[in-house]
C-alpha cells in the first residue's frame, strides 16, 4: 500500500490518534500491575545512551503470548489491508513507561524499546499516538513509520558505533527538524 496525501493523514491521525492514546493507556496501567524493573546489569549497559531516571523508572512485562488485545479499531485496519503487525504476535511493544515483551530480550531490542520509552516521555503519550498513526499512514504501512525508523536508526547506530550517544539529544532533534 502506499501512502494517504498529507491531508488524510492529518484528519485519520485527529480521529483515530486520540483512540489509540487511550488503548496505549489502558495497556500501560495493566501489564503495569505486574511488571518488573530492568536487571542491574541491563542498566549497566545502558547507562551511556539513557538517563538513569529512564532506567530506573521503566518496566517489563513478559509473556508469551503477549496478554495484549486488538486495538479496538483493528477491524478497519484489516479492512483497510493495512501492514500492521497484530499487538499480541510481536516479539516487543512499548505503552509509554510499560515494555512487554515474548521473551527475555536482547540488548538492541531492549534498546529499540527504550528508544520509545525516550519518545513517550518527551511527546506525551498523547502526541507520540497521534504521530504514530499520522506516520503509519503517510508511509502506507508499519516500517515507514518515522518514529519506528527513528528508534531502528538508533539501535542500529548502537550496534555499529564505538562512541557512545545521547537517546534523548537525538529524539529531541528528530522532532524539533519535524522529522517525527
Ligand atoms: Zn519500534
Amino acid at each position: 500500500m502506499s501512502g494517504f496525501p498529507r491531508w488524510a493523514t492529518d484528519s485519520i491521525a485527529a480521529v483515530i490518534g486520540p483512540l489509540v492514546g487511550r488503548y496505549i493507556r489502558a495497556q500501560r496501567d495493566r501489564l503495569a500491575l505486574t511488571a518488573t524493573p530492568l536487571s542491574e546489569i541491563s542498566k549497566l549497559r545502558l547507562r551511556q545512551h539513557f538517563s538513569d531516571d529512564d532506567l530506573e523508572r521503566v518496566r517489563v512485562a513478559l509473556a508469551n503470548p503477549l496478554p495484549i488485545p486488538d486495538p479496538p479499531f483493528y477491524p478497519l485496519f484489516r479492512w483497510l489491508r493495512l501492514d500492521i503487525p497484530e499487538p499480541s504476535l510481536v516479539d516487543a511493544i512499548t505503552f509509554d513507561y510499560v515494555i512487554a515483551a515474548r521473551e527475555p530480550m536482547g540488548l538492541p531490542l531492549l534498546f529499540h524499546e527504550m528508544v520509545h520509552v525516550v519518545q513517550y516521555r518527551r511527546l506525551g503519550v498523547k502526541a507520540f499516538a497521534r504521530l504514530y498513526v499520522k506516520g503509519f499512514f503517510a508511509a502506507g504501512g508499519y516500517h515507514g513509520i518515522p518514529l519506528e525508523r527513528c528508534a531502528l536508526e538508533m539501535e542500529e547506530r548502537f550496534l555499529t558505533a564505538m562512541e557512545p550517544f545521547d537517546v534523548e539529544a537525538e529524539v529531541l532533534k528528530w522532532n524539533e527538524r519535524g522529522l517525527l
